[in-house]
């Protein structure tokens, strides 16, 4: 079948053995794009890798519930590493429920990571459930620090949180204390913990009521129970795995995430400003994202973020040291009030 597009056996109970012959006969089916093999037995993934790093046009490889461990991930990846560093296509990898975190966690995150490092053509990977703990998730979210073509990132189940701003705040498990690496401040002198983001997710979410993105497969997985539950969780861990499953995902992928542009005018009767944040309802107008003057056009300053699709974004700016709203936009009464800490900058040292 040379001319195979899309191929799928999930639930087909195949073990190792069957996928490394059926890699092997795939390797005749050039102009594959779409390889699904939920819940099955996919073995130590040499063989899938070996694929995978050769094959030209493969953009979607489905690894849900394949009782993967650490090592046959860090093995995969290794050929994921190879089909970008030759050109490949492969954008969309969904691992999840494979809780290969439990064993050999380390080396699947180092070798994912490598992959975040290099690859401009990954667009989306699920990792969510995989019982990775916050040394592998600080990891990964290393690779991931300057990485700007993955889109979406799902690691609900793990040990970490992504964030608003698609970053990875690993959990802090209580004496780890190896989670720090992972965490970068998003904007000059400032971090968001990861207990303050998850408590400004949900704040968004009661107040928008934000609507539940399209990806039927990440949210159906949400209620069904893992298939391989990580045997060392204690209560205190349980209590977090519940915390986070009630978190939206932030995927800007499956959540419907878009641009969404901020401009501040600068008018004619008043001084222009030496410096301009937006703070959004996002993150409970935590984090200040900074303006700059616009190069063309009318006198202005701008700036774009990602917002989720069907949230009311509300917006405050910081115009030098006032919070202000921008002129001619509709403004709302906040349910409960919320503190603005204000923002320095080089411009303007003091408030
Ligand atoms: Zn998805
Ligand atoms: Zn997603």
């Amino acid at each position: 079948l040379p001319s195979l597009r899309s191929l799928d056996l999930s639930s087909a109970g195949l073990t190792g053995a069957a996928v490394a012959a059926l890699c092997g006969a795939l390797a005749n089916c050039p102009f594959m794009l779409r390889l699904e093999m939920k819940h099955n037995n996919a073995g130590d993934c040499k063989a899938l890798g070996a694929l995978v790093a050769e094959h030209r046009h493969l953009t979607r490889l489905g690894l849900t519930g394949n009782n993967l461990t650490g090592r046959a991930v860090a093995t995969l990846f290794e050929g994921v590493l190879s089909n970008s560093r030759s050109g490949g296509r492969v954008a969309d990898i969904d691992l999840a429920w494979n809780g290969f975190g439990s064993g050999d966690g380390q080396l699947a995150a180092a070798s994912i990571a490598a992959v975040l490092r290099e690859s401009v053509c990954l667009y989306h990977l699920d990792l969510s459930y995989n019982c990775l703990n916050p040394a592998a998730c600080a990891a990964i979210g290393e690779g991931l620090r300057d990485n700007h073509h993955l889109y979406g990132l799902h690691l609900v189940g793990n040990a970490a949180t992504v964030d608003a701003d698609g970053f990875v705040q690993p959990l802090q498990l209580a004496g780890a204390g190896s989670g720090q690496a992972g965490q970068r401040p998003l904007f000059s002198g400032e971090v968001l913990s990861s207990t303050a983001n998850c408590l400004a997710s949900k704040q968004a979410s009661a107040l928008h009521g934000r609507a539940r993105g399209s990806c039927s497969d990440c949210h159906a997985a949400s209620t069904r129970p893992p298939s391989t539950p990580c045997d060392d969780l204690t209560d205190e861990d349980m209590l977090r795995e519940r915390d986070v499953l009630e978190q939206q995902s932030t995927c800007w992928a499956c959540e419907g995430w878009s641009r969404v542009e901020f401009e501040w005018p600068v008018v004619d009767d008043e001084p222009c400003p030496k410096a301009v944040w937006a703070l959004t309802s996002i993150d409970g107008f935590r984090s200040g994202l900074r303006l700059h003057l616009a190069k063309e056009g009318a006198p202005r300053f701008v700036g774009a973020r990602m917002a989720p699709g069907g949230c009311a974004l509300q917006v405050v700016f910081q115009v030098d040291s006032a919070v202000r709203v921008a002129p001619g936009m509709k403004v709302e009464q906040l349910g409960n009030p919320v503190d603005v800490a204000l923002r320095t900058c080089e411009e303007l040292p003091e408030l």
